[in-house]
C-alpha cells in the first residue's frame, strides 16, 4: 500500500486501500477491477511479454471468470485424458459466435442441422451468411449424408451441432461426427447445453469444441447471462478463440462468472433431480388421453433412447409434447398451469414451460421448422427440481377440460 500520510482528504477517497493481512477467502471473491497494477515498468514488460504469468486487464483475463473456466474445464475434461481448456463468455450466443468468427474465415463453410437453438440458426443466417460463410444444413443422424456433403462440398470447415437438439430431443452420434469431422480437416463443435457436463461430457468422444449458455442449468438460477466455450487444443483455444474473444469482447464479468461458480456447486444435486422429474412428468404425459406425443429421452418410445443412452448418464430436464387438439389446447394448458412459469428461458430450478412456434422460434421459417418437429401444437417443458408429485399435480389440473 502506498504511503497515504500527507495526502489531502480529496486524495484519500481516491485512493486504493489495500487489505495488508494474508487471508485466504472461503469463497470465490468477485475481483470487480478493470485492470491489474503492476509494481514497475520491468514486471509491466514481463507480464505483457507472456514472460511472467499475471492479470492485465479484465477484457483479457481476470482471477474470478478464470476460475470458473477451470472449473468448467475440469467438469467437461472428467474421465477423459486430457486437460482442457475453457473460456467464459458474455452469452450462449457470444460463445457461438466467437468460436466461429474464431476458428473461420469468408469462403469457408459451416455444416450443421436445421433443428438448432433459434438464435444459433438466426445468428448462421443473418450475420455469418453476410461475411462470407457458407451455411449447409443436413439431418447430423443420417451420417452417409454428412459424409457425401463434407465431400461434394470442400470448403466445410466445421461440423456444429446440438444434441439433445431442442426442442424435439433428437439426438446426434458424437463420436461418428467426430471422426467424419476429423477426417475431413473439419471442426466439430457442440452445443452442450441441455446436458452440463453432467449428463454428457461431447470432447471424451473425440469432438473438439464444446459451448454452453451457462445461462440455463450451470447458472441453474435464472439469475444472469453467461456463455462458455471448451476445447481440447490449448494452443487453438489461445491462439483462435481467445484472441477473437478478447479483441470483439465478448468476454464475460466477474458477477456473472460468481454466480455459475455459485450454481455448479449444486449441479450434480440439480441435475439428478431434474432427470427424475422429466422421467416422472414424462411418464404421465405419455400415458394422458389428450396428449397425443411426448419426445423424451428417457421413454423408450423416443427414436434416439438408445443413442442418448450410451452418450448421456441421465436423461435431463427437457421434454416436449403435443396436445391431441393442436394449438388451441395447448394454448389453453399454457395459461392453466399455475406452479409451473411461462418463460423464453430453461434449466432454472423452476419449471417452464415454452410455446416455441410463437417464441423462440418465431423467426425461423414456418416449413423448416415443421420440418424438425416445431409444430403449432408444441409445448416445451424445462422440468424443475420441485417435488414430483406438485408438477404433475399442476398438469393434471391445466389439462382438465
Ligand atoms: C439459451 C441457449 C443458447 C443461447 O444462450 P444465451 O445465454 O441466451 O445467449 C444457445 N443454445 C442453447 C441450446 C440454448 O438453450
Amino acid at each position: 500500500m502506498k504511503n497515504q500520510q500527507g495526502l489531502s482528504l480529496e486524495s484519500k477517497c481516491v485512493e486504493e486501500v489495500k487489505d495488508q493481512k494474508t487471508t485466504s477467502a472461503h469463497i470465490l471473491p468477485i475481483y470487480a477491477t478493470s485492470s491489474f497494477a503492476f509494481d514497475n515498468v520491468e514486471e509491466s514488460i514481463d507480464i505483457f511479454s507472456g514472460k511472467k504469468q499475471g492479470h492485465v486487464y479484465s477484457r483479457y483475463a481476470n482471477p474470478t471468470i478464470d476460475t470458473v473456466a477451470k472449473k468448467i474445464a475440469l467438469l467437461e475434461g472428467h474421465g477423459g485424458p486430457q486437460e482442457l481448456t475453457a473460456y467464459l463468455t458474455s452469452s450462449g450466443m457470444s460463445a457461438i459466435s466467437t468460436v466461429m468468427m474464431g476458428l473461420l474465415k469468408s469462403g469457408d463453410a459451416i455444416l450443421t442441422q436445421a433443428n438448432l437453438y433459434g438464435g444459433t440458426t438466426e445468428l448462421l443466417l443473418k450475420v455469418l451468411k453476410p461475411l462470407g460463410i457458407d451455411i449447409h444444413f443436413c439431418d447430423l443422424k443420417n451420417l452417409e449424408l454428412v459424409a457425401q456433403t463434407l465431400q461434394a462440398k470442400g470448403n466445410i470447415k466445421m461440423i456444429y451441432g446440438e444434441t439433445p437438439a431442442n426442442p424435439t430431443l433428437a439426438c446426434i452420434d458424437l463420436k461418428a461426427i467426430a471422426q467424419l469431422a476429423q477426417s475431413h480437416g473439419a471442426y466439430s463443435v457442440i452445443d452442450n447445453t441441455f446436458c452440463t457436463p453432467y449428463l454428457q461430457r461431447p470432447i471424451n468422444f473425440g469432438i473438439d469444441f464444446v459451448i454452453h449458455s451457462t445461462t440455463k442449468f450451470l447458472n441453474g438460477h435464472g439469475n444472469g447471462i453467461a456463455g462458455a466455450i471448451i476445447g481440447r487444443d490449448a494452443e487453438l483455444m489461445r491462439s483462435k478463440v481467445w484472441t477473437c474473444l478478447k479483441l470483439a469482447g465478448t468476454n464475460c464479468n466477474p458477477w456473472d462468472a460468481w454466480l455459475i461458480n455459485n450454481g455448479i456447486k449444486t449441479l450434480a444435486l440439480r441435475m439428478e433431480q431434474h432427470s427424475r422429474n422429466a422421467q416422472a412428468l414424462a411418464e404421465y404425459l405419455d400415458n394422458h388421453p389428450r396428449v397425443s406425443k411426448v419426445n423424451y429421452n428417457g421413454l423408450p418410445s423416443h427414436p434416439d433412447h438408445e443413442l442418448a443412452k450410451v452418450q448421456m448418464s441421465g436423461f435431463g430436464a427437457m421434454l416436449s409434447f403435443e396436445m391431441a387438439d393442436g394449438l388451441a389446447a395447448g394454448k389453453a394448458l399454457m395459461n392453466k398451469l399455475r406452479l409451473s412459469t411461462q418463460a423464453p428461458t430453461l434449466g432454472d430450478v423452476h419449471t417452464l414451460v415454452l410455446h416455441p412456434a410463437t417464441s423462440s422460434h418465431l423467426n425461423i421459417e414456418k416449413s423448416l421448422r415443421e420440418k424438425n418437429g416445431i409444430t403449432d401444437g408444441l409445448i416445451r417443458v424445462s422440468v424443475g427440481i420441485e417435488n414430483a408429485a406438485d408438477i404433475i399435480a399442476d398438469f393434471e389440473q391445466a389439462l382438465q377440460d
